[in-house]
């Protein structure tokens, strides 16, 4: 199954469906129509028949006996419904399973392959988590407002046609009453899904809260300010106001709707008493009348909520659609579900040639007129204030982001002439909010090389990064699954889960090695160690350190402030003191951190 780019509409919907799932799908319909059909034309027939029957046998005109068929033919009826009502379940159950197989991984390849800006960027990631949060059900919902708008057209019609084959002005009445009542349902459809999506604002901040209150990221904290109950209060009042505004219009759609059905529970009442003088006079037979009426009485409340209920699912399912279009459009980074080059290409020399680069969601250069170079097998550290663009600089590096202006060359070939998969073997970065896996120890490391998920021995990379107390904690030791996501796993400390991170990069194969203040929850002491064994363990080989603590950086090679998004000093840390610029005014006042 595949989702191509272009703008899907609600009848898409039955596209997607058909891929998915076709014979359900038809089956589905068709069952749906006879289901239609039987529960009103067919039942109304069926009643008549048993009523007429019934009265001449009560006259004595008929034997006794002759009540068994048409009884038997209304048994059949309700018998032939239920079971059909019980199959198209069955059937729908069956097309969520199909969805759930075919479409979604579909979805997770788009959502995985997107370009990593309409991530970060809180529009596009608004959309990404509202398309992706429940598309199966958004669909099935869909399809199931579709199949009941087409049930009420169909019993509209049937019945229609029964009544004017009887009696012809009865069904002019109904049509002339009808159709404003079909206006309403449109109306009250609309009002009700344009009142959900504006609550949605509500439900998204008391999701948000809920996280807070009851969530375990934040039960450190939830426990240490005891903050519990003031967010209670606010979530209540974000719920209360929420569901305060889908009331009120739900309670003004429920009156018009009620009003309205009321007054074609009157007009119903009116045909029906009208209808009495054709019976008595022998035009209509008092089966047929009876069948009649109830049916009419049937269509009236369909043509109330349910018909309503469709509308507002059918508006739901244009949006989902509309959405669903937009994600699908949203470019996606051709690289970005590569795997890295098994063999990685050796770094010569990196160079940024005066670039300029603003984030797409603002007009501010975040970096501008950058220009370095780096040397293969020398150790650089990035320092420079909060925000300066340390962090923007290794994502331009890695190839996250491309729309910058300017050269960055590798091996003197501007970077975005490589594919993605060489950029991803040559440069590992620890960041500052690493990922922590909820799997094994052994596969947290495993997965930084995985041209060779297998290795049997990550003994060195253990002891490198300092892990071996950690693993002989451990119950299961290195095979110990980390988090409470999986049976047996176990919580380790943040200190812990940094070590883990900087042995996964110290698996992979990539020659570069960057750690971008992944240790900035230490004390600077703690952090100047690392970078420090870090250094030892990196002997020869290119790497970059990133920090605004620049006792954890003054073994570097060579230090790069970078200010405005520029490099305003360069050289070895006895250099940049001696210049007496913004490098040794920092370090004098962070000389304190470090006694
Ligand atoms: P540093 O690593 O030096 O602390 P960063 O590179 O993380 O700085 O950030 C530089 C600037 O870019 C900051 O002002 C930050 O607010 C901004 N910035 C970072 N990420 C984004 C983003 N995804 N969208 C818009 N602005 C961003």
């Amino acid at each position: 199954m595949t989702l191509s780019k272009r703008t899907y509409k609600v009848i898409d919907l039955l596209r997607l469906i058909a891929q998915a799932s076709p014979i359900c799908m038809m089956l589905n319909i068709i069952l749906s129509i006879i289901h239609t059909i039987m529960s009103t034309a067919i039942m109304a027939l069926a009643t008549a028949n048993f009523v007429d029957t019934a009265t001449v046998i009560l006259k004595g005109e008929r034997p006794h006996d002759d009540i068994y068929i048409p009884l038997f033919l209304l048994l059949l009826v309700l018998g032939v419904n239920t079971t059909i009502g019980a199959v198209v379940q069955l059937v729908g159950s069956r097309i969520n399973l199909n969805l759930q197989r075919k479409l979604k991984p579909v979805m997770v390849r788009i959502h995985a392959a997107l370009e990593f800006k309409h991530i970060e960027n809180a529009e596009s990631w608004e959309l990404i988590s509202r398309v992706s949060r429940d598309p199966i059900k958004s669909i099935m919902d869909g399809f199931g407002a579709l199949i009941q708008f087409m049930q009420i057209m169909i019993s509209v019609v049937s019945i229609l046609i029964l009544i004017v084959a009887h009696v012809w002005w009865a069904a002019i009445t109904i049509i002339a009453f009808s159709t404003p009542m079909f206006i309403l349902s449109t109306w009250a459809g609309k009002k009700n899904y344009q009142a959900g999506r504006e609550a949605e604002k509500f439900n998204r901040r008391t999701e948000y809260l809920n996280e807070v209150l009851t969530g375990r990221d934040a039960v450190d904290e939830r426990t240490l300010f005891g903050y519990g109950n003031n967010v209670s209060k606010r979530w209540q009042e974000q719920y209360e106001a929420g569901r305060i505004l889908q009331l009120k219009v739900m309670a003004k759609t429920f009156i018009i709707l009620k009003c309205s059905s009321l007054l074609l529970a009157l007009i119903a009442l009116l045909i029906a008493l009208t209808l009495i003088s054709p019976v008595v006079s022998g035009e209509l037979s008092a089966g047929m009348y009876m069948g009649i009426v109830s049916v009419v009485f049937s269509l009236i409340n369909q043509l109330g909520w349910q018909m309503s209920w469709a509308l507002e699912h059918i508006s739901k399912a244009g949006e989902y659609m509309r959405d669903l279009s937009a994600f699908i459009m949203l470019n996606d980074d051709e690289g970005a579900l590569s795997e890295p080059d098994i063999e990685p290409i050796s770094l010569n020399m990196l160079e940024f040639r005066n670039v300029r680069f603003r984030y797409p969601s603002s007009e501010r250069y975040i970096l501008d007129g950058l220009s370095f170079s780096l040397q293969a097998g020398r150790h650089y550290a990035f320092v420079g204030k909060n925000g300066a663009g340390k962090t923007t600089i290794t994502k331009l590096i890695t190839g996250l982001y491309k729309d910058y202006e300017g050269e960055i060359l590798i091996n003197g070939k501007e970077l975005r002439q490589y594919p993605a998969s060489t950029l991803k073997a040559m440069f590992s970065v620890v960041y500052q909010d690493f990922a922590k896996y909820y799997i094994s120890l052994r596969d947290n490391i495993a997965i930084g090389n995985l041209a060779d998920m297998t290795a049997p021995c990550l003994t060195d990379v253990i002891k490198f990064a300092g892990l071996d107390e950690t693993i002989a904690e451990l119950k299961d030791g290195i095979d110990t699954p980390l988090g409470k996501i999986l049976e047996g796993g176990q919580d380790i400390s943040g200190g812990q889960w940094q070590r883990i991170a900087i042995a996964r990069s110290l698996n992979s194969r990539a020659p570069v090695k960057m750690l971008d203040e992944p240790t900035s929850a230490l004390d600077p002491i703690s952090e100047s160690q690392i970078y420090s064994e870090f250094e030892k363990l990196m002997e020869g080989k290119t790497t970059v350190l990133i920090s605004h603590r620049l006792g954890s950086t003054k073994l570097a090679d060579e230090i790069l402030v970078i200010d405005d998004g520029k490099v305003i000093e360069r050289g070895t840390h006895d250099e940049l003191m001696g210049q007496n610029g913004q490098y040794a005014n920092m370090f004098e006042a962070q000389r304190g951190w470090y006694q």
